[in-house]
C-alpha cells in the first residue's frame, strides 16, 4: 500500500471495519458514543444532547474552498454536513444546522452515494462536519463505499468534545483529524456550550488523534493526505483561555498545525453573555499569534 493511501482500506479488507461497526452498534443501544453518555437507545430514540436516532441526517454535501489550504488543494475538500451536535455553543454560527435540525435524514446507502460523487468529482478528500455523534453511520456508509472504489482520505471535523474510547475505536478509520480545541477553562465550557470538564475531555481526544496520525503530512502537491490540524476559535476579552491553548498545542508537538480563528462575530444567543457582544480585536487576535510563534509552534 502506498504512503499517501488512506488507511481504511486495510481495515476494509482485513474485515475490521465489519468488526468496528457491530461494535459501534453495541455502544449506541446505550448511547455512550460521546462524553455526554445519554443513556438512550439510538435505535429507537432521538431524546439525547444530540436529538439524533440512528439514520444519518444530513443538511448539505458539496466541495468546500473555505477549509484550511491544505484540505482545499485545488479541486476542494468534500464537506458532509451532519445535523445537530453533541455541543450546544450560545455563540454557534451554524445553529440553524446544528441547533434548529435543518437538514434530511438519509440512508447509509444515500451517504455511501455523497461519499463516492464527492470523489467523482475531484474533491482531495471526504470532510465530515460535525461528526461525533454519527461516526457509526460514517463506518456503516464506508461498508458501501469502499467496494465502489473509494479511495480518498477521510477527515474527522468535531467540536473536540469526543470520547476517548470512540477515537480509539476510529483508528485507522480517518487519516486526517481536524478538532476544535475551544476552551481552556472548565467552567467557559459549561457555561457557553453545555459541556462538562470539556478541557480535559478536549486534551484527551487531541492526544489520542496525535497518537494515531501524527504531525500533518502534505503530498507533493501540498494537499494532506494524513495529520493533525487544530483549530481554535479567539473569543474577546480570552474567554477561550487562548494562551493555554496554544502552552497545551506546543506541548504536543511544535509543528502542529494550529489554525488561530479571528472569525468570531455574535450568533445565536451569543448577547445572553455581555461579554460576547463583540468582535474581537485587531490586537487581541495579533497578541495570541505572537504568543503562538514564541512558544515555537511553526505551523500557525
Ligand atoms: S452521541 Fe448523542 S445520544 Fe450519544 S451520548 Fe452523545 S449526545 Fe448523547
Amino acid at each position: 500500500m502506498k504512503e499517501t493511501e488512506p488507511s481504511y482500506l486495510d481495515l476494509f479488507s482485513s474485515s475490521i471495519l465489519k468488526e468496528r461497526v457491530s461494535l459501534f452498534e453495541e455502544i449506541i443501544k446505550k448511547c455512550t458514543l460521546c462524553p455526554k453518555s445519554c443513556g438512550i437507545n439510538r435505535f429507537e430514540s432521538k431524546e439525547g444532547d444530540c436529538r439524533s436516532g440512528y439514520l444519518p441526517i444530513v443538511s448539505s454535501c458539496g466541495p468546500h474552498f473555505g477549509e484550511e489550504p491544505p484540505l482545499v488543494g485545488y479541486r476542494g475538500s468534500g464537506t458532509i454536513f451532519f445535523t445537530n451536535c453533541n455541543l450546544s455553543c450560545i455563540f454557534c454560527q451554524n445553529y440553524d444546522i446544528s441547533h434548529l435540525g435543518y437538514g434530511k435524514e438519509i440512508s447509509f446507502e444515500e451517504l455511501a452515494g455523497m461519499m463516492i460523487h464527492l470523489q467523482q468529482i475531484g474533491c482531495h478528500n471526504i470532510n465530515f462536519v460535525t461528526p461525533s455523534h454519527m461516526v457509526y453511520a460514517i463506518l456503516k456508509a464506508l461498508l458501501i463505499a469502499v467496494p465502489r472504489g473509494l479511495r480518498i482520505p477521510l477527515v474527522y471535523n468535531s467540536g473536540g468534545y469526543d470520547a476517548l474510547k470512540t477515537i480509539e475505536l476510529l483508528d485507522g478509520i480517518f487519516d486526517i483529524y481536524m478538532p476544535d480545541y475551544k476552551y481552556a477553562e472548565e467552567n467557559v465550557g459549561r457555561e457557553l456550550s453545555g459541556a462538562r470538564r470539556y478541557p480535559i475531555v478536549a486534551k484527551t481526544a487531541i492526544g489520542e488523534m496525535y497518537r494515531q496520525v501524527g504531525d500533518l503530512t502534505l503530498d507533493n502537491r501540498g494537499v494532506a493526505y494524513r495529520g493533525l490540524l487544530v483549530r481554535h476559535l479567539v473569543l474577546p476579552h480570552n474567554l477561550a483561555g487562548t494562551d493555554e491553548v496554544i502552552d497545551f498545542i506546543a506541548g504536543l508537538s511544535k509543528n502542529t498545525y494550529l489554525n488561530l480563528m479571528d472569525q468570531y462575530r455574535p450568533c445565536y444567543r451569543a448577547k445572553e453573555k455581555p461579554e460576547l457582544v463583540r468582535r474581537i480585536t485587531l490586537k487581541e487576535y495579533d497578541e495570541m499569534v505572537a504568543l503562538a510563534r514564541r512558544r515555537g509552534l511553526k505551523r500557525v
